[in-house]
Order: C-alpha cells, then structure tokens, then sequence
C-alpha cells in the first residue's frame, strides 16, 4: 500500500508506472513561467533557504523532483504548491534560473482549472467579481487614508472586472472549483 502523509503528499517510492505521466514536464515547461524547469538539477538550494520549509513541511525540490517525475495528479491534487510565499528567495539561489514561483504559478494555475485551487484563492476570485476588491472597504481605511492625506479611494468598476475575468476564463475557474467542492461534500 502507497505511504501517504496526512497532506495526501507521498514519500518518495513506491513510485508505479501508472501514476506518471511522462509528459507532463514538458506540458509545464511549455507554459509562459514554466520554461526553467527542465533545467532543475535537483540541487536543493531552493528547499535549503525556502522560509516556508523551515516552520512546515514543504520542499520546493521535492514538488520539483514530482513534476519531473510526471506525478502529474499527485502534483495538481496537492497542497503543497499552494504552500509557496512567492518570497522569491529560491529563484535568487538556483544557479540554474529554474524560477520556481513561476514554476509554481503555472502549476496552482494548471490545478485551478481542474478545480484543484485552494479555498482561499477561490473565496479572493468571488471577492473581487463581487466588491472589485479582495477585501471589503471599511470605514477605517477611508479614516486612515484621509489622516495621511491620500485622496478617498474610487469604488472599481465591478462591471469591468467581470467581463474580463470572463473574458480570461477566471469565472469558468471558479465554477469548476465551487462544483468540485460540492461533489466532494
Ligand atoms: S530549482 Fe534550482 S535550486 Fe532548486 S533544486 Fe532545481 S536547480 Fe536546485
Ligand atoms: S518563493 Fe516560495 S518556494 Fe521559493 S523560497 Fe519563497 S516560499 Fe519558498
């Protein structure tokens, strides 16, 4: 039986034939962000000085090392991508420019599709179709702009913003997460 932790994310082997997707690499690689990973050496560099990786469990060379692999549905189905701070520290290490938040985007972006994307992300995506905004306008932040002398903030054209998430396939997204979330209910 395969050894899972309790994030769904396996350990290193067994590894089955049916499990990889010898493609996949080269479908990440192809998309705008994702063009450096094939030139990952699986150095570690990235794991060594990533902040997250050092308070929970979280490797960006061991997300690499399985998409390298073609554990396509391993990868797109866990949330260890969505665990990336987007700190930028990893791709100032690789001597390879592998550009692992980039690589990252491309993946949470390919996993988004398939209604893998992460809670919070969905809730910011219906925020913003919703109030243009991924957070509510309080009375508090008019204050606090006024005492620091910032001109009132402009209420954004919602209208506008729908048609082009519509446009970019973002409202598709998000449909496709909020069914999976009810089928998995
Ligand atoms: S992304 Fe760069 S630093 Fe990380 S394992 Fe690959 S080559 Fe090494
Ligand atoms: S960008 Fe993400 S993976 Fe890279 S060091 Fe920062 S948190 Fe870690």
């Amino acid at each position: 039986m395969e050894q899972t932790d309790k994030k769904g994310y396996r350990g290193d082997f067994p590894v089955h034939d049916e499990d990889v997707k010898a493609k996949f690499k080269y479908e990440v690689a192809d998309m705008v962000g994702g063009e450096g990973l094939l030139r990952c050496l699986k150095c570690g560099a990235c794991s060594g000085g990533c902040p997250v990786g050092s308070v929970i469990d979280y490797r960006p060379r061991k997300v690499l090392g399985n998409v390298l692999l073609g554990l396509k549905d391993e990868v797109l189905s866990s949330d260890q991508i969505w665990l990336c701070a987007a700190c930028f520290t990893c791709e100032e290490r690789c001597v390879q420019q592998v550009n692992f938040t980039d690589v990252v985007t491309v993946l949470r972006n390919m996993a988004s599709r398939e209604g893998n994307a992460a809670p919070g992300y969905v809730k910011m995506a219906e925020m913003v179709m919703k109030n243009g905004r991924v957070s509510t306008r309080t009375g508090l932040v008019d204050k606090m702009r006024e005492q620091l002398g910032l001109p009132p903030l402009q209420d954004p054209a919602v209208d506008q913003l729908v048609g082009i998430m519509q446009a970019a396939g973002l409202t598709d997204v998000i449909d496709a997460n909020k069914k999976k979330e009810v089928e998995s209910e």
